[in-house]
């Protein structure tokens, strides 16, 4: 009987460490704390822990994001480098052969 309670306290601590480690955390101290404290305790100790493995997505999804925002800056300003210029009178990027502004009128000269 008590070997049989002994086989569910290992096999409880083994869930608790498959737990941890599914949340990118330490199995071996996971199985420690289980085993030691108890299970239970293991458990609530698991559940507060934060999800590493999530956290890692999200730092890598906010720099993958970050990325692409800077790489389309960087092309929008290209484009305005390569076919426009700024207003003299009202700053709107308008083109390099235009002699009229098309949003305020102004008469510009055509740059080459
Ligand atoms: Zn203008």
């Amino acid at each position: 009987m008590e070997v049989l309670l002994f086989f569910v306290w290992l096999g409880m601590c083994a869930l608790v460490s498959a737990w941890a480690s599914s949340k990118g955390r330490s199995e071996f101290k996971a199985f420690v704390i289980a085993f030691l404290l108890s299970p239970l305790v293991g458990f609530i100790v698991v559940a507060f822990l934060h999800n590493k493995k999530r956290e890692e997505r999200d730092a890598n999804l906010a720099r993958m994001t970050a990325e692409a925002t800077g790489k389309a800056t960087a092309e929008a300003l290209a484009a305005v480098t390569q076919d426009g210029r700024p207003c003299p009178k009202c700053a709107e990027t308008i083109k390099k052969a235009a002699v009229v502004c098309r949003y305020c009128g102004a008469e510009v000269e055509a740059a080459a």
